[in-house]
């Protein structure tokens, strides 16, 4: 099989080598290298042929290929997913179709609030492009200078703005997507309302590039936040900062667009180990909270509003301490800590994670249930449970033990996932929200959904990608 797959993609190399032209592929390992190890290290696959097309005219010429000749893709934008989704198996059977090449913004529409991308464009340059047309793309996630939107949609990304925004999902109005059999569905319609039968697009919208490969989207765009106010808050425990949440929301008329949920363990490593950081505070509290209102209306009325909130909850005990940003300056150093969590954590020794979600009003009750029983089956690591906190998504990010041996720590993987998933799914909540499935998840898929559900996603794969060469072997068990 292997090497019929082998023989399959070096016969076709002229036919994708005409298809794609000069500069649109490559079989240099060291060119190819960064295209089949993700960031972790996890997973490190092999493949003879990475393809670079530049339009949709090119790829889609690519995927018929593929399709005539039983030749498997496996599509890629920016490579940061982390699942092992984005990257090839080891046996070399499969080509790489990196978007990274269709990177043009084809149409801003300010009156409808709309912007037209191509898979490739790098998350941060939308950003960009809204802003220069005084709108505001809301997706944001610490990996947006290198993460593709092509990637972000197909994983269904959420990150900092999805209280206020919605996930990726949300931001759609319409999408262009080369089918398995080299067809292109031209849905790229920028309609608010369009009841005509089921809504395809959400089809290809995390899917993880299993059904057909996304090569430009119509993105929702929004007014510009204009009033902005960050806070940064001490509270005595997760339950205080739900209910914070809950009053937040209520008492600022909705404008609550960000609530990050961090344990003192977290600022302890940043402090410990990111250069810069600094205690927002002057002493430290047990939890802490992230928050920010924002409104598209000129002038500073919502730092009044927050300020008000604040001595009703500090009477309350609600809040222990907190500081407001006073500059731009100061927001970013406050979002300067959240985001360097993650690379403050490494420093530590391994860490196990877990990236799930329970209702919100459940986060404090799963944190609890998480804590002990990790504690009780790892004595000594050291759980650091952040995040986004008003979607109900934590990161459930465990430090081993200080001192102890971190590949053994790390061989504990498998174990404590199931411990913390079966806790996540006795309370209705989800095995990955944010990062996906990919590789790393394809057992929870069979474990946690329902028969039907799998069958279903069965279905909807053999209907969609009978020959099976849209990124195999991920997603669906
Ligand atoms: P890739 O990794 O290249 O691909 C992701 C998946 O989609 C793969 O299965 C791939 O095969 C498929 N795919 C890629 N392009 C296409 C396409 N055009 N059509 C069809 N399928 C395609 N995620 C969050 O949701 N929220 C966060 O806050 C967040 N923070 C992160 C922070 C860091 C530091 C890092 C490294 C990652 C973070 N992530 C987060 C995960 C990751 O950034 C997101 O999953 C991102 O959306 C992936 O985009 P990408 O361009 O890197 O996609
Ligand atoms: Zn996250």
């Amino acid at each position: 099989m292997t090497a019929a797959a082998r023989t399959a993609i070096d016969d076709a190399i002229p036919a994708f080598k005409e298809a794609v032209g000069d500069g649109g592929w490559t079989t240099d390992q060291d060119e190819i290298a960064p295209h089949v190890v993700e960031d972790r290290g996890l997973y490190r696959g092999v493949t003879p042929l990475l393809l670079k097309p530049s339009s949709t005219e090119q790829l889609a010429r690519i995927v018929g290929l593929c399709h005539e000749k039983g030749i498997a893709i496996v599509p890629q934008a920016g490579n940061t997913s982390l699942c092992g989704g984005s990257t090839p198996h080891d046996d070399g059977s499969e080509v790489i179709v990196s978007v990274a090449r269709m990177n043009r913004i084809r149409e801003i529409d300010a009156v409808n609030y709309t912007m037209t991308a191509e898979a490739g464009c790098i998350l941060a340059n939308l950003q960009d492009a809204a802003d220069e047309a005084d709108r505001f793309f809301p997706l944001s996630l610490a990996a947006e200078g290198t993460c593709q939107i092509g990637g972000n949609l197909s994983t269904n990304a959420g990150g900092i703005n999805v209280l206020r925004y919605g996930n990726a999902r949300e931001l759609v109005l319409g999408l262009e997507v080369v089918l398995p059999n080299g067809e292109v569905w031209n849905g790229l319609r920028s309609l608010r309302k369009d009841n005509t039968g089921y809504d395809l697009k959400q089809l290809f919208l995390g899917a993880e590039g299993t059904l057909g490969i996304i090569t430009a989207a119509v993105l929702k765009l929004f007014p510009k936040p204009r009033d902005i106010q960050t806070a940064f808050v001490a509270v005595p425990d997760p339950e205080a900062a739900l209910e914070l949440l809950a009053r937040a929301r209520a008492g600022s008329g909705d404008t609550l667009s960000c609530f990050e949920l961090i344990p003192r363990i977290a600022i302890d490593f940043a402090l410990r180990h990111i250069p810069g950081v600094q205690d927002p505070l002057s002493e430290p509290h047990p939890w802490y909270v992230l928050m920010e209102l924002s409104s598209s209306a000129e002038g500073e009325a919502l730092r009044d509003t927050l300020e008000g909130l604040f001595e009703g909850w500090f009477e309350q005990g609600l809040v222990l301490d907190a500081t407001l940003a006073a500059s731009g300056a100061q927001r970013q150093q406050l979002w300067h800590i959240r985001e360097s969590l993650p690379e403050a954590q490494k420093p530590e020794g391994g860490s196990i994670k877990h990236d799930v979600s329970v209702p919100v009003s459940r986060v404090a009750e799963f944190i609890a249930r998480g804590t002990e029983a990790t504690e009780k089956a790892i004595p000594g690591s050291r759980v650091m449970a952040f995040g986004h906190a008003g979607d109900g998504n934590i990161h459930f990010n465990v430090s081993q033990p200080e001192g102890a041996d971190r590949a053994r720590f790390l061989g504990e993987w498998k174990r404590l996932n199931r411990i913390i998933h079966d806790i996540v799914a006795d309370m209705d909540g989800s095995f990955s929200a944010e990062h996906g499935v990919g590789r790393l998840k394809l057992d929870d898929v069979e474990r946690y959904k329902s028969p039907i559900e799998i069958n279903l996603m069965r279905s909807l794969k053999q209907a969609i990608d009978p020959k099976g060469i849209m990124n195999p072997g991920k997603v669906v068990p």
